[in-house]
């Protein structure tokens, strides 16, 4: 027993598909804007001969998995749907050259960014951080992930999301304007990646809102479904 003050969080554990261990959620780093068509909804432009990537974090203790249902949260009148491939990180690495950037992916899950679009907005704005609009309570819903060994490397295949079985987002992985690979090999220029880390990639155009009562069901090609009821 160690002494402390009081109870310390319990890990967060993602299930993996096909095996009784769980894949233990180190960080969650998500990246902002990497399809075309969803950057110019949000009324940005993205170049990436003259741009990189950026990212934004949630807590781990954000993470919900697929199936939950969940509250509508606190503080928002426009909670929004972003559907995303996940990719999870299981191996440590730093400056990983983008060709070596596929021998650190343990596998991949489906994933829903939920996002506070009006907080986000609203600190857009006014060039604060997004964290109020981004990493809130239950806001990191996932699937179980999927080891790399039965998907394959994933490159392309549809990902859609539809509220209450009427389709919002449908797009291809091809779109994604930095790959996996590339994102792996930018990120590790920030941080030493460490197994458990996963990466929300970005999500496709066709973002909107949800309220009470409304269940998200997700897929991705090749991968997984993902499901999500708002009470
Ligand atoms: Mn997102």
């Amino acid at each position: 027993m160690s002494n402390t003050v009081f109870p310390a969080p319990a890990p967060v554990l993602a299930a993996i598909e096909g095996s009784d261990a769980s894949f233990p959620i180190n960080r969650i780093f998500c990246v902002g804007r990497n399809y075309l068509a969803h950057a110019a909804e949000m009324g940005v432009s993205v170049d990436k001969t003259k741009q990189e990537p950026f990212y934004f974090t949630k807590h781990p203790s954000s993470y919900v998995p697929s199936g939950a249902t969940i509250a509508y949260p606190p503080q928002t009148a426009n909670y929004h749907h972003e559907m995303e491939l996940v990719v999870a990180i299981g191996k440590d690495g730093f400056e990983v050259p983008e060709e070596k950037a596929n021998e650190l992916v343990f596998g991949y899950a489906a994933g829903l960014d939920m996002t506070r679009r009006d907080l986000q907005l609203k600190a857009r704005e006014n060039g604060r951080p997004w964290d109020l609009g981004k990493d809130f309570e239950q806001s990191a819903v996932m699937t179980a992930i999927v080891p790399v060994e039965k998907t394959g490397i994933i490159s392309n295949g549809k990902i859609e999301l539809a509220v209450n079985g009427e389709p919002r987002q449908s797009s291809d992985l091809s779109l994604l304007i930095w790959s996996v690979p590339e994102i792996i090999a930018h990120l590790s220029k920030f941080y030493h990646l460490q197994a458990g880390d996963v990466i929300y990639t970005g999500t496709p155009e066709g973002v909107g809102a949800v309220v009470s009562g409304d269940k998200i069901t997700g897929y991705i090609e090749g991968l997984a479904s993902i499901e999500l009821n708002i009470a």
